[in-house]
């Protein structure tokens, strides 16, 4: 265990609210509460995990009726004594109670610093520290499922295991380096090659997670495109309605693109410039067309809509041609009006189910919804061993280890040396260890626990 001082935050909130939470982590933690608490029992004398009521008293003023929870050493989210004060939970008590906590000689925590503790104390490694913020910041159910297996150690399980078979071979090769009379490296590179293209192979089912752990973590890219008139801005006036849809407004790129998040039963669709999708009929026909295909790219699905009660034209084909190697839902909307485009004629033409829609009363929403639950994550966090990587600096580090197997492979093919075997098996194994917090330097730590909040 590291040699800490002893810290103090607020851990609630900082806005009004029922009740609020101030943490102190330390090895007298327990000490420095006790000079400002009045209660029936002294902290100090108390079991760890109980709680006692009383009140906060400094300079002889009462400050605030709380509940102390006393939690000792090392069963505590830090490995350190730990004290939470519940109290009021209004700013201003919270604040005198901190100052009250500060005036005992403790000091104001860094963003995340309890965490950091966590770690540097043994209690966690990194991937687990790093999935405790995104946990908080979770945006949808699904992400907030990744995010508690990486917290229950799912991704620091595989890394170990993934080092532990490297760290073998390493230690094979540089025994049999050097003591060559009793131990054989004959035959050792096809055995060598076959674990590493099994280890490559996971590295490789880490990395390509990746792909749909940014759709988890941040939602499902989507454009909404179809000629003027065919409803586009009434489906994504329906997809936020209040009563089914966080709608948060997030600024684009440019002036005049805007992202909404649209949440469908814990899935978070990422709806594209929405400002092109809510300029009004007498804005340039082309314009409106063509900005939406511009973002077809980008997307990680296409909502097409299509007006079913007027015949596919000209547009429609142009955008039909754009979006034949994207992933398509096509919505037959206008299905409350006379229907002049068949499911048949249209299916044939993109690569994605066509739904029967009304945007104008709700007519194949739930059909919708279940087509983009099968689509992206048919499956997906089902399996309790599943983990998707949503950790950019976990995808570098997976990646640069991929690229080192790459190089051992490449180093057996062309029968180089054993040492330079050994020094490939090491990068990825150094690189493997930074994801769980291993040799990582202080900056690097100082800049992830930054970007966590304060009390954390
Ligand atoms: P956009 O130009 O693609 O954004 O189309 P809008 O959403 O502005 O819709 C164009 C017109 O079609 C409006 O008058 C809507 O009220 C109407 N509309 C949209 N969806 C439906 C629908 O499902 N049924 C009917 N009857 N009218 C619709």
């Amino acid at each position: 265990m590291g040699e800490f001082d002893t810290i103090c935050a607020i851990a609630s909130a900082m806005t009004n609210s029922g009740i609020g939470i101030i943490r102190v982590s330390g090895d007298d933690a327990i000490e420095k509460v006790d000079n400002i608490f009045q209660g029936k029992n002294k902290l100090s004398d108390m079991d760890s995990h109980t709680v006692s009521y009383g009140h906060i008293v400094f300079k002889d003023k009462i400050i605030d009726e709380v509940m102390v929870l006393v939690l000792r050493a090392p069963r505590t989210y830090t490995r350190e004594n730990t004290i939470e004060i519940d109290c009021h939970g209004g700013i201003i008590v919270m604040q005198q109670i901190l100052k009250a906590v500060i005036a005992q000689g403790v000091r104001p925590a860094d963003p995340g610093e309890f965490t950091k503790r966590a770690f540097l104390n043994g209690r966690i490694d990194l991937s687990q520290a790093e999935s405790v913020m995104d946990i908080i910041d979770s945006k949808s159910a699904l992400s907030l499922e990744n995010s508690k297996n990486q917290l229950f150690g799912l991704l620091s399980k595989k890394i170990k295991s993934l080092r532990e078979s490297i760290i073998y071979e390493i230690a094979f090769i540089e025994s049999a380096l050097d003591d060559p009379e009793h131990i054989s490296l004959d035959g050792y590179e096809d055995r060598l090659l076959e674990k590493v293209k099994i280890i490559e192979n996971d590295l490789k089912k880490m990395i390509d997670s990746a792909d749909n752990g940014s759709m988890v973590r941040d939602g499902i890219k989507t454009s909404i495109i179809g000629k003027p008139n065919a409803g586009k801005s009434s489906l994504l006036n329906l997809l936020s309605k209040k009563d089914r849809a966080i709608v948060t407004d997030i600024a684009g790129t440019t002036r005049d693109t805007l992202e909404e998040q649209i949440m469908l039963r814990g899935i978070s669709l990422i709806i594209m410039d929405t400002a092109g999708i809510r300029e009004t009929e007498d804005v340039v026909e082309a314009i409106g067309v063509k900005k939406a295909i511009d973002t077809i790219d980008d997307s990680d699905l296409i909502l097409y809509v299509v007006d079913s009660s007027t015949k596919l034209d000209e547009n429609d084909k142009h955008i039909i041609e754009k979006i034949k190697d994207s992933n398509v839902i096509v919505l037959l909307n206008k299905s409350d009006l006379n229907s002049l485009v068949t499911e048949e004629e249209i299916s044939d033409m993109v690569n994605g189910p066509v739904i029967t829609f009304s945007a104008k009363n709700g007519d194949g929403l739930d059909i919708l919804e279940d087509k983009i639950d099968e689509m992206f994550f048919s499956g997906i966090l089902s399996d309790d061993h599943e983990i998707y990587i949503t950790n950019a600096r976990h995808l570098n580090a997976l990646t640069n280890a991929y690229n080192s197997m790459a190089n051992v492979k490449y180093s057996i093919e062309m029968s180089m040396p054993e040492d330079f075997l050994s020094i490939d098996l090491m990068e990825a194994y150094t690189q493997l260890g930074y994801i769980i917090g291993e040799s990582i330097d202080d900056d690097l730590m100082d800049e992830i626990f930054s970007k966590f909040c304060t009390g954390k």
